[in-house]
């Protein structure tokens, strides 16, 4: 799934160093999929999950919220798709 992108046109991409991830930053090591205006930060305007570029999560809650987004989803606490 991890596939390593070598377009070498595009590379400017900065660290933002000094600015840990929004759940990092809160010591907070789960995500509650209850928590839905929490959650709601981290997605689109559609409900899409934003990429991590976009989010400033690290990888490990850009999973967390992955999960709880769909758990949320699933749960109907938030839509899948709008249109
Ligand atoms: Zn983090």
């Amino acid at each position: 799934m991890e596939s390593n992108n070598n377009n070498n046109k595009e590379k400017r991409q900065q660290r933002r160093r000094g600015k840990p991830c929004y759940f990092c930053k809160n010591k907070q090591e789960t995500i509650d999929y209850k928590d839905i205006f929490r959650i709601k930060k981290f997605v689109s305007e559609r409900f899409k999950i934003l990429p991590r570029r976009m989010s400033g999560t690290c990888s490990k809650h850009q999973r967390a919220i992955a999960i709880a987004v769909k758990r949320a989803r699933h749960l109907a606490l938030i839509p899948f798709t709008v249109d």
